[in-house]
């Protein structure tokens, strides 16, 4: 599922491959704009600097709640509250417009401006929580990678953000196996001769 809180949270972007290298792409301006174009959110005008703080702001909130998540906790009620007020940086009115057979209730934001991209983006992750299922909402399990997802496998059972960390993470428990038996080999062998 793809979702602007999931993107925002990867922008915190960490090699799988276990090199350590990451990179803060809030920092990147041209991703920046990508983002920005991805989900609509042109109307907005070009970020600030200050603007580029509370995303990176809002991305650590987030972070925090997908991390206790991830745990099997709950999102404390501080984290819930800190929320349910970027969500209020944005309040809705009501049109009514009419369709082709009748007429249709549509909510429009008072302002398309940075608070409406923090509320929207906030409000992408309350719909994971609210209407989605808080269960799918994982961290790959690749301790290297940390790569946000919504698991739609049937069985909830997904464990990586993509078949290359699984892979990676089966080389290395081979190796740490391997390695722990030659251990026990150099064991046994030094008692033998001891
Ligand atoms: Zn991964």
């Amino acid at each position: 599922m793809e979702s602007p809180c999931l993107d925002l949270l990867n922008s915190d972007w960490h090699d799988h491959r276990g090199t350590g290298r990451t990179e803060d792409r809030l920092r990147h301006p041209a991703w920046v704009r990508d983002f920005v174009a991805r989900w609509g959110f042109a109307d907005a005008g070009r970020p600030g600097p200050d603007d580029v703080e509370a995303l990176a702001a809002l991305r650590s909130l987030v972070r925090r709640m997908v991390d206790r998540l991830q745990a099997g906790r709950d999102p404390s009620d501080r984290d819930l509250a800190a929320l349910d007020r970027v969500l209020a940086r944005a309040p809705e009115v009501i049109h009514l417009a009419r369709t082709t057979d009748g007429y249709r209730l549509e909510p429009a934001p008072l302002r398309r401006d940075w608070d409406w991209v923090l509320a929207r983006i906030a409000r992408s992750f309350a719909d994971l929580l609210a209407g989605g299922d808080p269960g799918r909402i994982k961290v790959c399990e690749n301790p290297d990678c940390g790569w946000v997802f919504y698991d739609e496998s049937k069985n909830r059972t997904r464990r990586w953000c993509e078949d290359v960390c699984g892979n990676l993470m089966k080389v290395r428990r081979f190796r740490e196996r391997q390695k722990a038996a030659a251990g026990h080999r150099s064991v046994d062998g030094h008692e033998e001769h001891g």
